[in-house]
């Protein structure tokens, strides 16, 4: 057995401050320590009470474009970029606030939020870490070709496949998941966008914030973006930063192996779906029976008798069995 793994938060609070993609405000964003097996919470400073909302798939409310989760009424968008660098990067536990619904968009790529992860500093903290391992293989589909499997793996893989319209811009990556791959690889990867799914958002004044400063906009063969691409193969890479991100919102490190082909967020989120579903199926199933103990305690062959006769007991009659919870 290796020696285990342990929980990791920041090493104290930092801040990065910038746009926010949809309404072009200006966001400070504040990452906090936190304790162990609280998981990755967003805190919305600029509402009454301050409300917080647990990265978890429970709450993911839409995945048109962004990942955005809720709770109640509150809601924090575009929130896998900064749950993919943080997940990456082996941040287990943090508080993520800010003073608006969604985190500054920065260039558009993950790069800033591994750069504030490294200013606040990673520690280790003493709890080991929540894994799931792939036992059988899961997938998910979506209507736009969008297929993910995840395969068993002793350790966390991406094979990504992307291709833009008409097949456009294929482009194939592979990778072992690491602290160090991630913030070379994977971090820089800005987000891309097709002219013709912008044109509209941009005619309602949706993107507000969405500038070429901050996004890579494909239009037909033609690649606009205020600088070069970062990587010949970065649409790939940003497909890989996406899945990582919404997969945090599982809140357990997976092992496993993800081929990927056209992943987007609904198939990213349906997947971390099952795995959530999965991974309660194994919880439900290893949950300890509550068995009496002390003067009061059945001993084995009073427990083992006592079980026969609530089976039968449940087979006679309606509601007698009911009393033996845990047969
Ligand atoms: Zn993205």
């Amino acid at each position: 057995m290796p020696a285990p793994e342990f929980q990791h938060t920041v090493g104290k609070t930092a801040a990065f401050s910038g746009t926010a993609l949809h309404t072009g405000d200006k966001v400070t964003l504040k990452l906090h320590p936190a304790p162990v097996d609280h998981g990755i919470k967003f805190k919305r400073k600029d509402l009454q009470d301050e409300p917080t909302i647990d990265a978890k798939i429970e709450n993911l409310k839409t995945v048109e474009r962004a990942t955005t989760i809720g709770e109640g009424s509150v809601r924090v968008h575009t929130v896998e970029h900064i749950l993919s660098a943080l997940s990456a990067m082996g941040v287990d536990n943090a508080i993520v606030e800010m003073d608006a619904n969604e985190p500054p968009i920065g260039d558009g790529s993950a790069q800033p939020y591994v750069d504030l992860i490294r200013r606040a500093g990673v520690t280790a903290q003493d709890e080991p870490r929540k894994f799931f391992d792939v036992r059988e293989p899961l997938h998910a589909e979506a209507k736009t070709g969008s297929l993910l499997v995840l395969l068993p793996d002793n350790k966390f893989r991406i094979s990504c496949t992307q291709a833009g319209p008409n097949n456009r811009f294929t482009q194939f990556l592979s990778m072992d998941v690491t602290p160090a791959v991630f913030e070379r690889e994977i971090a820089p990867a800005r987000t891309f966008v097709y002219y013709e799914d912008v044109k509209p958002l941009m005619d309602k004044n949706l993107i507000k914030g969405g500038s070429l400063e901050n996004a890579i906009v494909v239009r037909g063969d033609a690649v606009l973006s205020k600088e070069p691409l970062r990587f010949g193969d970065e649409f790939v890479r940003h497909k890989i930063l996406d899945i990582i991100g919404d997969l945090a919102l599982v809140g357990r490190r997976i092992r496993g192996h993800i081929v990927a082909v056209k992943p987007g967020h609904a198939a990213n989120a349906d997947l971390a779906r099952s795995i959530t579903r999965e991974q309660t199926r194994r919880s439900a199933m290893s949950a300890p029976r509550a068995i009496p103990t002390g003067d009061s305690g059945l001993d084995t062959g009073t427990f083992s008798r006592s079980s026969c006769d609530a089976g039968r007991d449940a087979g006679r009659s309606n509601g007698a069995g009911s009393q033996h919870p845990a047969v």
